[in-house]
């Protein structure tokens, strides 16, 4: 029996629901694995409540997982039955126990790194290396602004940042957050719930703004994070957990300071198996160094998936938070 997590309409945590899901043998240049750990990531909420919409419904849901190659089909050279393999760039429907996906999909997980970890950092590690090395390539020296900065891309960010030789300043939603943010290496943290995050910024900076704001709140932050840069600074707006931010006119980006924006996605960086492998070697080396530990801080059973989503669309999660199949 292979059970997994489905959907039939746009909606809450309560759209999900957990079936027996139907599985073959891998095709051509496929293989089937057996999953020991998912990860869990907001864009599986913007694909559950249809701000990402999907080709067709009903649907599976998650881009994220690690586990244990079971079948192998016809054209695959490079990987074996009983490989550990991860991935983080999809296909949709990753909440499952059993699945099929390319070959191309996966890359083997590291000896030192458990499959836990593996289905939580992928995704967000690889999101995390473009953004601060290509997006934006941050120099030591530079102040970085990371909203978010406890969540899971931020706390991968902000040690990496920090590694590179940043000044970087995160935002949280409270207290604890700012602590768990501290201990990643923020140097600064500002509680936007609080603090006009604006005013701190320009405190922190002596009125020059920052390099680089990573904004990935979305429609709360989007203008003040623009207030927060220096002349010919650059803005990447990656994400839309406080809703989508609405339109703006170019002639905003020169009165700001002739800034850049940009709005990237993990598939424009790493949309090819080149690109995906280079991402997650970099990635790697990243953690092998010690730049990066992984924090695997929530952990639920697959069949939870509804709680999951419910207490990362709370705010209630910090670091990165996996589903287990049971
Ligand atoms: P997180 O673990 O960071 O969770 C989202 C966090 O956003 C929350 O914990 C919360 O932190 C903050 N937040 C602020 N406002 C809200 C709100 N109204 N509702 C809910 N959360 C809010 O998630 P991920 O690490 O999975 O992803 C982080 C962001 O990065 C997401 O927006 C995601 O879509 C984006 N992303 C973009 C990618 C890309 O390539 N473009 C790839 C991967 C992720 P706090 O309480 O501290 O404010």
């Amino acid at each position: 029996m292979n059970k997994g997590i489905k959907f039939y309409e746009y909606g809450g945590p309560e759209v999900l629901h957990y079936e027996d899901i139907e599985i073959g043998k891998p095709g051509k240049g496929e293989i089937r694995l057996k999953q020991t750990a998912i990860g869990l990531n907001f864009i599986d909420v913007y694909h559950r409540t249809g701000l990402y919409p999907q080709p067709s419904l009903p649907s599976g849901i998650g881009l994220e997982a690690a586990g244990i190659i079971e079948d192998i089909g016809p054209g695959v050279t490079d990987l074996h039955v009983g490989d550990r393999v991860a991935y983080g760039t999809g296909p949709i429907g990753s909440y499952v126990e059993h699945r099929i996906i390319p070959a191309d999909k996966v890359i083997l997980i590291p000896e030192r790194i458990s499959d836990e970890e593996a289905a939580s950092v992928m995704l967000q590690g690889m999101t995390t290396e473009y953004l601060i090395r290509r997006t934006y390539c941050v120099q030591p020296g530079d102040f970085v602004l990371f909203h978010a900065a406890a969540g899971g891309v931020g706390s991968l960010a902000i040690q990496w940042l920090n590694a590179l030789g940043a000044t970087v300043i995160g935002t949280v939603g409270s207290e604890e957050k700012a602590e768990i943010a501290k201990t990643k290496g923020c140097h600064h943290t500002i509680n936007y719930k609080r603090e006009n995050f604006v005013e701190r910024v320009k405190d922190i900076t002596d009125g020059k703004g920052v390099n680089v704001v990573y904004d990935s709140v979305g429609k709360d932050t989007f203008e003040g994070s623009l207030d927060c840069l220096k002349v010919r600074g650059t803005m990447v707006t990656f994400g839309n957990a406080s809703g989508p931010v609405p339109a703006i006119e170019p002639l905003i980006l020169n009165a700001k300071g002739g800034i850049y924006l940009t709005r990237p996605s993990l598939a424009h960086y790493c949309g090819t198996h080149g690109e995906m492998t280079a991402s997650a070697n970099s990635l790697f080396q990243a953690i092998s160094s010690g730049a990066i530990q992984i924090d695997v801080n929530q952990s639920y059973a697959l069949y939870d998936a509804r709680k999951a989503h419910e207490d990362l669309e709370a705010r209630k999660t910090t670091g990165s938070t996996i589903l287990v199949p049971q």
